[in-house]
């Protein structure tokens, strides 16, 4: 069989030059081999790693922490509760997107059996006795830290006969015929925009995204199939990666605040809201402080959005594609919103028309997606963490957007650009820069465990890193993001529309 780390990371020379960024990938990182960001397994927070008790390095005595509402506690770089890097990762793009289609995505069924054996919450994070202090509680949780170790290492090793069956067959299956024409206008102008790997997962594969040159659509060619979307978002947002994502997701309270807030200047007060891509719903509970007499409605691809019924984030649980399920769903919405969630449809424009019927006449459609103009795309090159190959199938354009929301009948009544800006960039290229050099963490989809010694070298570099991350946050937080928006460095836009 092929062994993933021959596929993973090594960049074809051509067409290359645009987004490449010489100082990281070059780095070494190639030789390293595949495995994964594990924007969830590792994460800065995991710097220093679960395996070797350095969880502490570059704790919390930097107070860089208390800094900021929403990212990533810069105090937390080196610590357990680190997810934050990762969950800033993660909420660029919003859980929500599972979306997709897919129909594969059951598949992962075939998993289930085998991580849900695995004791996730035995030796939760959330045990730890850090708080209490003192040399016992470290070696309590210490011993937390190697029963989530052995437990995760378990995980991975029954996950791996089936990832490496899927690999064994080859993953050209995983992409479709390379479009010869723009989705979004039909023109048969395109050019290379970006050539990547998943510099999340480490998945093997490559991955390409094309820009029309008429009206600027940025879209992946060749697209996945159904069964690379199952392979590549399999273990992200749920089994493996689930704990980790559903952490993530609750903590981003004042994001979550800052969209449903969004609404407010156009409807103070909507009765009905439909989240498209609620994941696991943690938007909607936050909302309902904001909006105390709404009733929040979720819908989601994935069984999620039942757990968020069950957990009351959610009124109501849709499951299902959204353009099979509005019809039921016609005009019954004040607002339907979607939040970083068409970027990973395959076919947004159906997205959009489902919403157009779901929405009442009057009522509004409040859109956030990644913005593909934005020029940290091409400061950062393909370590712009919004370029999420290869998950995110299409970046718009603010103005096509617009256009075709007029075209189906709705009026633009707000553009937002600061306030959609998630100010992750630099922390995320770092990251994902610093996790490409580094080895490996372990992963189903890798043929063997990493040894010790990779292990170490792992801990070694990230560490390192720290300082490096520490700095891209401050920047990050206190002198790209009041700016930017003049910048034009703003890496999301936020559209409200009112359905005539
Ligand atoms: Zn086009």
């Amino acid at each position: 069989m092929t062994d993933p780390r021959d596929t993973d990371d090594r960049q074809p020379a051509a067409g290359d030059t645009d987004d490449r960024q010489p100082a990281a990938g070059d780095f070494g990182g190639r030789e390293t081999g595949a495995g994964d960001f594990g924007g969830r397994e590792t994460g800065a927070g995991d710097v220093g790693g679960r395996e070797t008790g350095a969880g502490d390095v570059g704790g919390r005595e930097t107070g860089a922490g208390d800094f900021g509402d929403r990212q990533p506690a810069a105090g937390d770089l080196g610590g357990r509760e680190t997810d934050a890097v990762n969950a800033d990762f993660r909420d660029i793009d919003a859980g929500r997107a599972r979306v997709r289609h897919v129909g594969g995505r059951e598949t992962g069924a075939r998993h289930v059996g085998a991580w849900e054996t695995g004791a996730e919450d035995a030796g939760g994070r959330e045990t730890g006795g850090r708080e209490t202090g003192g040399r016992d509680s470290d070696a309590r949780e210490a011993g937390a830290g190697r029963q989530r170790s052995g437990d995760r290492t378990a995980r991975i090793a029954a996950l791996r006969p089936a990832y490496l069956a899927d690999l064994d067959a080859g993953t050209d299956r995983f992409l479709g015929p390379r479009r010869t024409t723009c989705p979004w206008c039909a023109s048969g102008r395109l050019t290379p925009r970006l050539r990547t790997t998943d510099l999340l997962q480490h998945k093997p594969g490559r991955f390409a995204l094309d820009r029309c040159a008429d009206c600027g659509h940025v879209f992946q060619n060749p697209p996945l199939t159904a069964e690379g979307l199952e392979f590549y978002y399999r273990d992200f947002y749920d089994g493996l990666g689930e704990q980790r994502m559903n952490g993530t997701f609750g903590g981003r309270t004042a994001m979550y605040r800052g969209r449903a807030e969004a609404m407010l200047p156009h409807d103070p007060a909507p009765k009905t809201w439909l989240d498209v891509g609620t994941g696991h719903g943690h938007f909607c509970a936050t909302a309902r402080t904001v909006l105390p007499g709404t009733v929040f409605d979720g819908l989601d691809f994935t069984d999620g959005v039942e757990l968020a019924a069950r957990e009351g984030r959610v009124d109501h649980a849709y499951r299902g594609a959204f353009p099979d399920l509005a019809p039921d769903l016609a005009a019954r919405y004040d607002v339907v919103s979607m939040f970083h969630y068409l970027e990973h449809s395959t076919d947004p424009d159906r997205e959009l028309r489902a919403a157009h019927v779901a929405v009442r006449p009057g009522g509004h459609l409040l859109i956030e997606v990644p913005d593909p103009e934005s020029r940290y795309a091409r400061l950062l090159g393909r370590w712009w963490l919004p370029w999420l190959q290869p998950q995110h199938l299409h970046l718009m354009p603010v103005a096509n957007l617009r256009r075709r929301l007029a075209g189906l009948g709705f009026t633009v009544v707000a553009e937002q650009h600061a306030e959609a800006h998630d100010p992750v960039d630099l922390l995320a290229a770092v990251w994902l820069a610093l996790d490409h050099t580094a080895p490996r963490e372990d992963a189903p989809w890798l043929p063997a465990r990493p040894g010790l010694l990779r292990r170490a070298a792992r801990t070694a570099l990230l560490l390192a890193g720290v300082p490096a991350l520490l700095t891209a946050t401050l920047v990050d937080r206190f002198a790209v993001r009041p700016l930017s928006h003049r910048l034009g460095l703003s890496n999301a836009y936020r559209l409200v529309a009112r359905k005539e």
